[in-house]
């Protein structure tokens, strides 16, 4: 409701949501990510009611939702705020075809055209593209969309429209009607962002320093929010800009911000790099057992399980594990990043398309902008460092201690191993 295009698009105007079964098919009925984004939805349905607007739900392919739309009634054109992922272009460009498509700027800081090299070709490392993004950032990049005025278009908005081809039904507006069973969310899921933002503002000026220990909660919790729209990168960037006028040093959280304006703008460039190595040609040795250890947090490495089980209990992972399990799986035990970038996909709350195939090739050593191959994660130094007093292992290992598994392959000659696989493949 605040700092949304959508709502600066003045006239008469058809609000709708699409839960596109492409998307929902494949995961399974107890999706985490599927309750958040209902509860939102039914919460913003109701705000929009307040400024009478109204929001209509829709289950479909969004090109039959469309071409049902457009088979009953006209209208002028569509505006959405989207993102740059493979399916997501394909998908407007489809509709584009049916209507026009008006596409607004919203997701990320910049466009993705915004930060090019001198010579107009993409950044391909993160500090230049940092250095650059800094320089180009104004005050317009923060710009407050306020709401103009829009009246509502008549229709059904009490009942949920399913639209399979050209044949309509609808439904009650619950998340049965699409196949899903609602889920108790965490309190990370249930707080608002302004919320999370009041809480946060006292942790930002420790965040450098504090963001690596797990059992500090020294971050934001906001990816989920950036991730389905609930909060504007805008707001979080007038919110920081208020911060540092009150003294604080907000650098190392925008370095983060940038990060993701990187990952997006990469994966928008070289859409490729979903599925595909940027750079060398390690492919991983696919090994079933050791996946299945990995995925059931049963491989022995106590920082790696504690992370995985956090992941399975509650879709959350704290940055620096992520980091950790993601170079154990793809250097440890070999296996090839794409594995583990869908297992990550398949639970991440904030799941986010360019961020975690970014991560996971730049964990691997095969990205844009890899970390280099030698370079592997010890397990054990790393919680050493970050979990001095295991709070995190016990937080979240304490469950299967009696039966906990001894580690199925040792650190030293798992890495060794592991340099002569990726020497081997240069
Ligand atoms: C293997 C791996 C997979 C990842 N997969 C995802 C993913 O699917 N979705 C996702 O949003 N992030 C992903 N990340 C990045 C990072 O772990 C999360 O953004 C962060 O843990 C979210 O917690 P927070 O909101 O408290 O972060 P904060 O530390 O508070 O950071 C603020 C915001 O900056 C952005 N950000 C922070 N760090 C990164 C980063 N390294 N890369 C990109 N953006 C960042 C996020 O939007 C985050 O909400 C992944 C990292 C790794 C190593």
């Amino acid at each position: 409701m605040e700092d949304n295009p959508l709502l600066c698009q003045e006239g008469e105007v058809l609000p709708i949501f699409i839960f596109d079964p492409t998307i929902l098919e494949p995961l399974s009925k107890n999706d985490r990510r599927v309750s958040f984004i209902f509860n939102a939805l039914v919460h913003l349905k109701s705000a929009l009611r307040t400024r009478g607007l109204d929001l209509a739900i829709f289950y479909g392919k969004p090109a039959d939702v469309f071409g049902w739309l457009l088979q009953n009634s006209s209208y002028h054109d569509v505006c959405a705020s989207g993102d740059y992922d493979a399916y997501a272009l394909e998908r407007d460009c489809e509709i584009s075809h049916l209507i026009e498509f008006t596409y607004l700027h919203d997701t990320y800081i910049f466009k993705p055209d915004e930060v090019l090299k001198k010579d107009k070709t993409p950044y391909q490392v993160f500090t230049p593209f940092y250095n650059c993004a800094k320089t180009l950032f104004t005050p317009e990049h923060m710009d407050e969309c306020i709401p103009c005025r829009q009246s509502l278009i008549d229709f059904d908005y009490t009942l949920m429209h399913r639209i399979d081809k050209n044949t309509h039904t609808t439904y009650p507006v619950c998340l049965e009607s699409i196949g899903f069973e609602p889920q108790t969310l965490t309190p990370h899921h249930t707080m608002t962002p302004q919320q999370k933002l009041t809480e946060f503002a006292s942790k930002l000026a420790a965040y450098a320093h504090d963001r690596d220990y797990m059992i500090k909660e020294a971050t934001s919790y906001l990816s989920t929010d950036l991730r389905f729209g609930t909060l504007s990168i805008r707001a979080v960037l007038r919110w920081l800009t208020q911060q540092k006028k009150s003294g604080t040093d907000t650098e190392p959280f925008f370095r983060q911000l940038i990060f993701r304006d990187f990952y997006a703008m990469l994966l928008y460039h070289f859409p490729h790099l979903a599925t595909q190595n940027f750079r060398y040609r390690f492919e991983g040795i696919p090994n079933d057992d050791y996946f299945k250890a990995f995925c059931t947090a049963r491989t022995g490495v106590p920082i790696v399980d504690a992370g995985v089980q956090e992941l399975l209990e509650t879709g959350e992972m704290h940055n620096r594990v992520r980091m950790i399990c993601a170079s154990f799986f793809t250097k440890n035990l070999l296996l090839p990043w794409q594995w583990g970038e869908q297992f990550f996909a398949q639970h991440l709350n904030d799941y986010d398309a360019a961020s975690n195939i970014l991560s996971w090739q730049w964990s691997a050593g095969t990205g844009v902008d890899p970390q280099p191959y030698f370079r592997i994660f010890n397990p054990y130094t790393q919680s050493e460092k970050f979990d001095k007093e295991g709070r995190y292992i016990h937080k979240h290992l304490d469950g299967n201690k009696d039966q906990y598994p001894m580690p199925i392959v040792d650190h030293k000659e798992s890495s060794k191993k592991a340099l002569e696989y990726f020497k081997s493949s240069l």
